[in-house]
């Protein structure tokens, strides 16, 4: 359906973000489950964040099954919140520096201290509430500032990828991920 499915399992994509973060590689990457299929196939727009996307894996098992039918197979699912956990517990091993843009002010404090707790070596080194208004372009330039290896996007479909596409070239590096509700699990 014209979507740019990149063939990996979730082991595999999690560490090749491992890797391009070694290497400071600026990565965009969408999780697309087959609401988001949907919408690129009514809306170019959408379909544009997943063109501009560096990694476009297979949120759900939707999508893989659908792929199976078509005769082009995926090997698994690759979702948001499984790739989020994985990078988090990589990151407590590797100390890396992550920021969290996204949910409502109370979900997101909630998120930060289960993060700090479990994963105490991941440095949070910034985080701001998904409900701001767009016109300001201040926590694109405190990202920019802050030069985190990682930057999880919690702003629901597909308004997360929109903020990612628009921002993405202020950035000299890091994984910017749309994790969709993934705080609000975190957060419990
Ligand atoms: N959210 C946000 N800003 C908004 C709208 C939503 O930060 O303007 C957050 C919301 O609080 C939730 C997350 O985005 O934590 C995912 O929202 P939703 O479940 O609606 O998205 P979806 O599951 O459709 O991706």
């Amino acid at each position: 359906m014209g979507v740019p499915f990149l063939h990996i399992n979730q082991q595999g994509f999690v560490d090749l973000l491992v890797n391009r973060i070694e290497h400071e590689e600026k990565t965009f990457v969408i999780t697309a489950n087959p609401e988001v299929v949907m919408q690129a196939n009514e809306n170019p727009t959408v379909m544009n964040y997943l063109k501009k996307a560096t990694y476009v894996c297979a949120d759900g098992i939707g999508v893989v099954k659908a792929a199976q039918i078509l005769g082009d197979s995926l090997p698994e699912r690759v979702t948001g919140y499984d790739t989020m956990v994985r990078l988090l517990e990589v990151g407590n091993t590797k100390r890396f520096k992550i920021y969290l843009l996204g949910a409502q002010n109370e979900t997101l404090e909630k998120t930060v201290k289960n993060i700090n707790q479990t994963y105490p070596n991941v440095d949070v080194v910034g985080y701001h509430d998904g409900f701001f208004d767009w016109n300001k372009n201040d926590i694109a330039s405190e990202i920019a500032a802050l030069k985190p290896d990682l930057v999880f996007v919690a702003l629901g479909v597909p308004r997360q990828e929109k903020w990612i596409t628009e921002n993405l070239d202020q950035f000299s590096k890091g994984v910017f991920i749309g994790v969709g509700g993934s705080f609000d699990v975190i957060a419990g």
